[in-house]
């Protein structure tokens, strides 16, 4: 449907689902706000599949996901990519910040982290044995960064959050070191994702530092909560989006983003659709807030 634009776009952006579920109304909703923020400044919007953490992994939910892209008219750029896949993307910058210090092995188990910052117990070395170690970066000092929509947002991140993992004891790759490395190889510019992950940035910016990987611009949209307030999510049980015509889901998903579609886009056909909607995509329309309730879905 859409003219492949070329691999050295200004832009280039992304969705990066967890292949843990089906797409609900929620994904569908940060689907939604990635690519026409992507299209409407004529960038390149890739699908990477976020599968690292192998025991939540559903089989069939990437493929499921990937169709319902489709189904919806979403043609992403290139090749899928897997995060299962690069491993030793991984395992060479987590060696490479072992060298540089930045990192050390932590063997705390998990009673013994009573709270929520960690306290540092493993950063002057640990004793002598075989237990399984998780790799911890030592953070220092406060991040700040404007992000397009939810304005200005700092952390002081060893007072707030304290040295955090890279690598599992079981041996998994953590979110926040697979998100940097995937988003600086893959040259992104525009990050555009859910405002459950605001707080994650400032980890992910401290890291692209001392990696010295560009930052790219940030932007979060609202999260969608259910009726009860709570955040849909494939562990409340957010049912799998279905609808016999896409237009009228899309139609109020650009609704709870603000953009005010007019009445007789439910009538027009899916490319008419989306040509109007990146034409007239605004991101200044987009409620400056954490999160938009299902109770404000028009009904049509
Ligand atoms: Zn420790």
């Amino acid at each position: 449907m859409y003219r492949p634009v070329s691999p050295v776009a200004a832009y280039q952006g992304r969705f990066a689902p967890s292949p843990s579920g089906a797409l609900h109304l929620g994904s569908l909703l940060t689907a939604v706000g990635s690519f026409l923020h992507a299209r409407h400044h004529n960038g390149c919007w890739r699908v990477r599949i976020e599968d690292l953490d192998r025991p939540r992994v559903l089989a069939g939910a990437s493929a499921a996901i990937l169709n319902t892209l489709e189904y919806f008219g979403m043609q992403w750029d290139g090749e899928v990519l897997y995060q299962s896949q690069r491993l030793t993307y991984y395992a060479e910058v987590l060696e490479q910040l072992r060298q540089q210090h930045y990192i050390y092995p932590c063997v705390c188990t998990r009673q013994q982290l009573a709270g929520k910052i960690y306290n540092g117990r493993c950063r002057t070395g640990i004793p002598e044995s075989n237990q399984a170690q998780a790799w911890r970066l030592q953070v220092v000092g406060e991040i700040q960064f404007e992000d397009e929509i939810q304005g200005k947002f700092s952390q002081d991140l060893s007072r707030e959050l304290g040295d955090f993992i890279l690598k599992r004891r079981d041996g998994i790759f953590a979110y926040q070191l697979a998100v940097v490395v995937d988003d600086a190889l893959q040259g992104m510019t525009h990050i555009v994702r859910g405002a459950d992950l605001l707080d994650n940035t400032p980890r992910q910016i401290y890291l692209q530092q001392l990696l010295n990987y560009p930052t790219p611009h940030y932007a979060h949209l609202p999260l969608l909560l259910d009726e009860h307030g709570r955040k849909l999510s494939k562990q409340n049980h957010a049912a799998p989006i279905a609808t016999p015509r896409p237009q009228n889901l899309l139609w109020q998903v650009l609704k709870l983003l603000g953009q005010n579609p007019p009445e007789d886009l439910l009538e027009a056909s899916l490319s008419e659709f989306w040509a109007y909607s990146i034409l007239h995509w605004n991101v200044q329309n987009i409620p400056r807030q954490l999160s938009v309730s299902v109770c404000q879905l028009p009904l049509v």
